[in-house]
């Protein structure tokens, strides 16, 4: 029995919702709040007459702590799952800790106006401290812990596929496969094609701002910056065959390091088409990619806003593509004093996904486990008071639950490396 509020109604929230409902026991009574309540309505009504769970919806804007507060204080909920935006991260934790309800995102904290002066000078200050310059990080959500601590409640962060199950992989490494890690590769690959020349496959602003973003990588406890896909290998995809794969940064790095300290490096690689990579490099070179507002003929707009309304919605890619993804962790290491490699992934078919929820596989891959680690709090199996990120809890009901899901794994004792 539980009563869940579920912030954000996009790609990845879809699918999480459809997921929660597929689980009614857990999920007893479930409100979908998001700006634009239409979307909540219309979900809402798909469902209608194929789940037990007891929808609501309700209008919200998430930027503003004093109507999350009425919308929470109202409803009730066990949980609140934040799935708008990054930018949200922060005003629905304050709602929470005001509220007393334990808070789940998928994706750290960035800011949305990245020209605000009071941010850029703390920015500034972690980009030379630290030696990475990706716009997100852990330290805005890190700085909750104690709240949360004091209110005895739980924030689960990043619990997505990468970041979240990919960190699940890495507990589950470190607790059944190995002695010592010594270094972990994250591969993402989306063997999908939806046949436009250009598109997203989540929100597109979010999604740009990471890959055009210099690419890091953690190796013997310091960060490694480079310029944005500089770094470039081929990996062959089991189910979906050899795809170019470029460093990226990404945010689970920094959790990991932190808390598997004896990792000496830690990579994050992401396919892209070449397609992909030329249209972004133009956009990028003539400025639709910044977030600084432009006037044009009397109007104030900012270009990668625009861009947005120019693209395809990542929702709509649904039934037009096809492929698979496979995303995981390879694995080198000590076990009982040997040398060992492992290798932890899932493959998941696009079709497949749209057909079970309406959806592409990369919101898919994002809401289910969304929809699983929900499903570790309100059980009562992740619970402890503070601020985590998926790999300081146990991965086992995790990875079990996404095996039930839809996401299972797929283990390999001898995978091929990459150099
Ligand atoms: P979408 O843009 O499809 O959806 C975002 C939703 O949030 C929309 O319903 C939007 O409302 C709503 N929203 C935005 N701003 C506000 C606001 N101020 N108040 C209330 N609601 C708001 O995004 P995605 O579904 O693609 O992505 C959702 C999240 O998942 C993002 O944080 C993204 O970074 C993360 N993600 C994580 C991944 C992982 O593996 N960990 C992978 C992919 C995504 P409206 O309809 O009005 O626009």
């Amino acid at each position: 029995m539980s009563r869940v509020l579920v912030i954000g109604c996009g790609g990845v929230a879809s699918v999480a919702i459809r997921k929660c409902c597929q689980a009614d026991d857990v999920f007893t009574e479930l409100c979908i709040a998001s700006r634009t309540k239409s979307k909540c309505d219309a979900l809402a009504a798909s469902l209608a007459g194929k789940t037990k769970t007891k929808i609501t919806t309700a209008q919200v804007d998430a930027d503003d702590v004093e109507q999350l507060k009425a919308l929470i204080s109202g409803y009730k909920p066990d949980l609140v799952m934040n799935i708008a935006l990054p930018y949200q991260d922060l005003t629905i934790m304050d709602a929470c800790l005001a509220c007393g309800v334990n808070y789940m995102d998928t994706a750290n904290y960035e800011p949305e106006d990245t020209d605000d002066p009071e941010w850029r000078a703390i920015y500034e200050k972690r980009c030379k401290e630290k030696g990475f310059s990706a716009y997100f990080d852990y330290s805005w959500q890190w700085a909750y812990r104690e709240k949360f601590e004091q209110a005895g409640l739980t924030a689960l962060l990043g619990c997505g596929f990468d970041p979240g199950v990919t960190q699940a992989y890495c507990a589950y490494a470190k607790k059944h496969e190995f002695d010592t890690i010594d270094t972990i590769d994250i591969l993402d690959c989306n063997g999908g094609d939806h046949g436009y020349p250009f598109a997203t496959n989540f929100n597109p602003e979010v999604n740009l701002r990471e890959v055009s973003a210099p690419g890091s990588y953690m190796e013997n406890g310091k960060w490694v910056e480079i310029p944005a896909m500089s770094i470039k290998r081929e990996y062959d995809f089991e189910d979906v065959g050899p795809k170019d794969m470029y460093l990226l940064h990404h945010e689970e790095i920094e959790s990991l390091a932190v808390n598997i300290p004896e990792v000496k490096r830690i990579r994050f690689f992401m396919t892209f088409g070449q397609s992909y990579l030329t249209h972004m490099r133009c956009l990028e070179d003539v400025g639709m990619l910044s977030t600084t507002p432009v006037n044009f003929e009397g109007h104030e707009i900012v270009p990668i806003k625009f861009l947005k309304a120019l693209l395809p919605d990542p929702a709509s890619l649904g039934p037009r593509t096809r492929g698979k993804t496979n995303i995981g962790c390879i694995f080198t290491g000590k076990k009982d004093g040997q040398e060992k490699k492992y290798y932890i992934y899932n493959v998941c078919d696009h079709q497949e996904c749209y057909r079970e929820v309406e959806s592409q596989a990369i919101s898919y891959t994002t809401g289910v486990p969304a929809m699983c680690g929900a499903m570790m709090l309100l059980t009562g199996k992740w619970n402890k008071p503070g601020v985590y990120t998926v790999e300081e809890f146990d991965p086992d009901p995790f990875l079990d639950a996404l095996d039930r899901f839809g996401l299972p794994r797929r283990e390999s004792w001898n995978p091929v490396l990459v150099d």
